[in-house]
């Protein structure tokens, strides 16, 4: 019997090891290499989606820059229509020209608000500018809640616009039987903090009507170009949510007699204020919407606003007397936790004071109270606040005289 070639066996024997080691070293690699797989396409994915970004962005920045580029259009407003392809428009500065209009706009309409090239003029889009939505936005429209008790004193001008406001629109019937017309309107004038602002909001409150307020200054500042559009808005806004009374504050802004020193600015102010006048003539004197005019300065008032027909009827709202002044401050002492008040004497003491001033006494001696830690405001709490409120007007008017 042949004898077993024993160096060939572990010969065998060693190569089946070293197959084994080749093995396992062949899958640890394919893991390795499989794990190395699953980061690359992590990081491909990854790459991707941050170049897809970059893409996004560059895009972006790109049509930023060309827009920045394209240059500004001009708004205007479509006067008459000629044909489909030709127009008159009417720039913000009033300027009318004929111009073209671009193929892909239709139904075009005079009236319409359009967008202009800078340098031809031609119409190169419609704009949909909502006037409704706009309006509202500008103005202040409420149903006050002060009512004729929150006014102190100005029983003559109470019953001055009672007569004119609040007649009208709660009995227009008796004014048509009794055939005459009453005033579209009034004017309140007379130094700041004297309660025109109150009047108005307390009659609009009595009829329960909407308030509609417009400051004067604002009209012209910060709607250049848009002014007596502005305007016929506010009075379609008004007619639309009538019974509504407009108040104009300031009015001397948009009214003021002026030398002609046609500039823009002086044109646009007068395309305004020409604006108001063709409203106020517009509507009829029983219609249910009223104009309050409010100015510290009658004495540069154009005599065009106050002509019979518009606002006629002026009422002078000057500073309180003695009496008056108690008047006021029993209201703005209503709810106020006294001891020991002498409100004349108070009364005195704020000689010469406006009603917002002595409303702004009323509080101060409250805070004096606060500050000493009580609950209940004293005499002397009042006449050291009187005294602070004074000191604070004369500050005020030296401050105004030195800037003019
Ligand atoms: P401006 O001319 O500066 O607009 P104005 O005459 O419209 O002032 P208001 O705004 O009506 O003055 O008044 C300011 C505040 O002063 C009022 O909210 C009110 O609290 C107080 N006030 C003024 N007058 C009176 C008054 N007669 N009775 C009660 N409070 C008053």
């Amino acid at each position: 019997m042949a004898k077993p070639d024993t160096k060939n066996v572990y010969t065998e024997a060693l190569e089946q090891d070293d197959l084994e080691v080749e093995n396992q070293a062949l899958a640890e690699s394919l893991v390795k290499s499989e794990n190395e797989k699953k980061v690359l396409h992590k990081t491909l994915q990854r790459i991707e989606e941050e170049s897809a970004l970059l893409r996004e962005l560059f895009n972006n920045a790109n049509n930023e820059l060309t827009n920045l580029k394209k240059p500004a259009l001009l708004v205007a407003d479509v006067v008459s229509m000629i044909d489909e392809n030709k127009a008159i428009i009417k720039l913000p500065n009033g300027n009318r020209f004929y111009c073209y209009i671009a193929k892909n706009l239709e139904n075009l309409r005079s009236g319409d608000c359009v967008l202009v090239d800078q340098k031809s003029l031609n119409v190169i889009e419609k704009v949909d500018v909502s006037s409704h939505v706009d309006v509202e936005k500008y103005v202040i429209i409420e149903k006050p809640r002060e009512s004729w008790k929150e006014i102190g004193g100005l029983k003559r001008e109470i019953q001055e616009v009672k007569e004119v406001i609040e007649l009208p629109l709660k009995k227009p019937k008796l004014f048509e039987k009794v055939g005459i017309q009453p005033p579209k309107g009034l004017l309140l004038y007379g130094p700041p903090g004297t309660g025109k602002t109150l009047l108005a909001k307390a009659v609009a409150h009595s009829t329960n009507a909407t308030f509609i307020e417009v400051v004067g200054s604002e009209l012209v500042q910060k709607f250049i170009g848009e002014g007596a559009k502005l305007v016929k808005d506010i009075f379609a806004l008004a007619r639309r949510k009538a019974p509504a009374i407009i108040f104009i504050d300031e009015i001397d802004a948009l009214a003021a007699t002026r030398m002609d020193t046609g500039t823009s600015g002086e044109r646009e102010v007068n395309r305004t204020f020409m604006q108001l006048l063709a409203e106020v003539d517009g509507f009829k004197h029983l219609d249910n919407v009223k104009i309050i005019g409010a100015t510290n300065r009658l004495d540069i008032l154009d005599a065009a606003i106050v002509r019979p027909g518009r606002l006629d009827r002026l009422v002078e709202v000057g500073l309180p007397s003695e009496e008056g002044r108690l008047e006021i401050l029993k209201v703005h002492t209503r709810r106020m936790n006294l001891q020991k008040i002498k409100l004349k004497e108070l009364s005195r003491a704020l000689e010469h004071c406006s009603g917002a001033e002595i409303r702004a006494a009323c509080t101060e001696a409250g805070y004096f109270a606060i500050r000493a830690n009580r609950d209940h405001v004293t005499q002397k709490d009042f006449l050291e606040a009187i005294e602070k409120v004074k000191i604070t007007e004369e500050e005020d008017l030296e401050y105004k005289k030195l800037v003019g």
